[in-house]
């Protein structure tokens, strides 16, 4: 009987899950997929390895919520994989705060210090830990274990982590803290397959997907990054803004008599490729289109990710690799390449077709500074962690 190591990624709505056999050194992928519409249309999709479907299905209760689901997910697992044993679960926990700094085993002291942080981050957080609460209701006995998005960054510099701010309010937990960093420990951890240079020197890797950050590494470990205090700072995104100048804030509460919902809103959900363009999230869909919105909004986000990698490259004093990952990045041969008119000065020149095959090598021969297109996999790094938790405890 193998071992299943099952990792979730809870949000408001749906349920990303990915069940790994824990019983292979390198974890192979056995089931994927997510729960979708929670509380209104639920419906799920699971593929195998292969990404072929293996079951699909619908509920009509609109009160089908993360505890049916979850549920679900423990018979769908049973059902498939008769001969395998779950053995832990593993969680995508969006913030760690300072002191989480590392995976951690979960206890109900671990649960007390996480529930504390979910004003750091209250559109994400409750629903992270509501899954590890039905989990530990349905299989008490079941070990899990807690991967924080944040955690890769507590490796960054005081003055990385810092904001400008007078040290009442700063010792209050408002910091930088970073995000994506599953992302980014997966890219660190293979990085050494691909390139020496890239692997020990200075590299900043753009994570480019409907949430997107770029982060300066030194020697694998995060120097600095463009998402802050929460996941809507830095580089624009599918829907929210990234770096916005404090002032903005204050004009829309006091002349534009917006409140703190409505700018929540319009921050994190109107915003970005989709406020700019009028049209679409999906950087498919604006690269396919032949409208002028959809273009300014592609040339706004190229235009950033260039800004944010001088300054990245200025925070670790100097760049020898650059990695696109995730679902725009490792997919788009276009993005990728007016990214890197803006690097030009860097002496970054890229490989026509290396760049329109997907590399992984994309720089030209000439380049200063190599450039790599490298799928993430942040549900295999958080299946790393939970095993390693396991064999350690
Ligand atoms: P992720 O959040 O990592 O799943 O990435 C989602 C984003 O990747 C969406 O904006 C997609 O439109 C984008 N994407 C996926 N495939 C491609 C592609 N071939 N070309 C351009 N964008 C893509």
């Amino acid at each position: 009987m193998a071992d299943v190591v099952l990792v979730l990624n809870a949000g408001s709505s749906s349920i990303k899950f990915s069940a790994f056999d824990g019983g292979h050194a390198d974890l192979p992928l056995i089931l994927r997929g997510q729960v979708e519409g929670l509380y209104t249309s639920p419906k799920s999709i699971a593929k195998n390895d292969a990404g072929t479907e293996i079951e699909s299905k619908t509920w009509s209760d609109a009160g089908f919520g993360h505890e049916e689901a979850i549920a679900y997910l423990v018979a769908l697992l049973r059902s498939q994989r008769g001969d395998h044993r779950l053995v832990a679960v593993g969680h995508r926990i969006v913030h760690g705060g300072m002191h989480f700094s590392r995976a951690t085993l979960i206890d109900s002291r671990v649960m007390a210090a996480l529930q504390k942080l979910t004003p750091l981050a209250p559109l994400h957080q409750p629903h992270n830990l509501k899954a590890v609460d039905i989990v530990t209701k349905i299989r008490p006995d079941l070990p899990q274990v807690a991967c924080f998005d944040t955690a890769f960054h507590r490796t960054q510099a005081e003055v990385a982590q810092a904001f400008a701010l007078p040290a009442s309010i700063t010792d209050q937990g408002v910091r930088r803290y970073g995000f994506h960093g599953l992302s980014y420990e997966y890219i660190a951890s293979v990085l050494p397959d691909f390139d020496r240079k890239a692997a020990e020197g200075r590299t900043v890797v753009a994570h480019l997907g409907n949430g997107s950050s770029m982060c300066a590494m030194v020697n694998g470990r995060s120097a600095a990054s463009t998402m802050g205090f929460t996941a809507v700072d830095g580089l624009p995104m599918g829907t929210r803004c990234g770096n916005l100048d404090p002032g903005v804030i204050l004009y829309l509460l006091n002349e534009l008599k917006m409140d703190a919902k409505a700018i929540e809103n319009l921050v994190y959900k109107q915003s970005g490729l989709l406020g700019v363009s009028g049209l679409s999230s999906d950087m498919r869909s604006l690269l396919g289109s032949t409208d002028a919105r959809a273009a300014f909004a592609i040339d706004l986000f190229a235009y950033r990710i260039g800004r944010e990698l001088g300054s990245l490259a200025a925070a670790s004093g100097g760049i020898d690799a650059f990695v696109f990952t995730a679902g725009i990045g490792e997919n788009s041969p276009d993005i990728r390449q007016r990214a890197c008119e803006h690097a030009r000065w860097l002496g970054i020149t890229l490989d026509a077709d290396a760049n329109r095959s997907g590399g992984p090598r994309i720089s030209s021969p000439s380049s200063s500074v190599s450039v790599w297109a490298i799928p993430t996999n942040e549900e295999l790094m958080i299946a790393r962690h939970t095993r390693n938790l396991l064999a350690a405890a």
